[in-house]
């Protein structure tokens, strides 16, 4: 899961979000509310919406190299998601800061899945199932990592000697444990056999490319074209696993000769 960039929406698209969310809020019942959001977001949320089409550029400019979608890094993001559902909360339906750019692959397992935290850890699942009586959701905090917020790489630790899985990393408070858990379980990233080979094949393709930059470096390739090197390393996909290639070096003896060899590669 990538931590998105900031990037700035155009102030006249912010305004027509709100003018958007305003038809929403006015509304005399949550359930009228609950269903007017979806029903909006389908309307409006289209190719040929100018509005959207400026919301889609933005979170484009904030996905790390290609368009990856910042829960698995995997596919090409091409929904806008709502980070919180707009099931279960239609007064963000047409908030920015509730969106972020993800895979059907994701936005769809997740749906309206939801759980909130206490301070003390305990998870509370409020998705809400078919028969279920529309009803606003308790106060509280998500459990769900916020990709707009939050850098999911402080609370999970990628295995990239064996499984190639995400664990939760060791010394979390309970809460943070309980959130990134939850994260990883709702995401189904070590659930999805092809992401974690995906992901074994990136920390390959950036090994290589890094071997390959040493062996052009040492036989004085021109600066421009290390550049290069360099720019398309970055553009691997899955930059979590180069990210956790930098912070395990030490311990796995094939990186650490690599990046002891090349200690620039770690501002990389
Ligand atoms: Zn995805």
């Amino acid at each position: 899961m990538i931590k998105l960039r900031s990037a700035r929406l155009p102030s006249t698209v912010k305004q027509q979000l709100a003018s958007y969310q305003r038809q929403i809020d006015a509304l005399p019942s949550y359930v009228a509310r609950v269903y007017a959001a979806k029903d909006k977001f389908e309307q409006y949320n289209k190719p040929n919406n100018s509005t959207f089409k400026q919301v889609r550029q933005t979170l484009e400019k904030m996905c790390a190299g290609i368009r990856h979608c910042c829960y698995c890094e995997d596919s090409v993001a091409d929904e806008v998601e709502h980070i919180y559902p707009k099931d279960l909360y239609p007064e963000k339906v047409f908030v920015w800061s509730n969106y972020a750019y993800a895979c059907g692959q994701c936005n769809g397992p997740k749906g309206n899945h939801f759980a909130l935290i206490s301070p003390k850890g305990v998870l509370t699942d409020i998705a809400r199932s078919r028969n279920d009586p529309v009803t606003p959701p308790p106060k509280g905090k998500a459990a769900l990592l916020n990709p707009r917020t939050e850098d999911a790489f402080d609370f999970l630790e990628l295995d990239l000697v064996n499984t190639f899985y995400f664990h939760v990393i060791d010394g979390l408070s309970l809460k943070d444990a309980q959130r990134a858990k939850y994260t990883l379980d709702i995401l189904r990233l070590n659930k999805r056999d092809y992401l974690v080979k995906r992901r074994r094949r990136a920390y390959q393709s950036y090994r290589n490319d890094l071997e390959a930059y040493i062996q052009h470096r040492d036989n004085h390739e021109s600066p421009q074209l290390l550049k290069i090197r360099i720019a398309q390393l970055r553009m691997l996909g899955h930059p979590t696993v180069w990210r956790e290639m930098k912070r395990q070096y030490q311990d796995i003896p094939e990186l650490k000769a690599l990046f002891d060899n090349a200690p620039e590669a770690l501002q990389w």
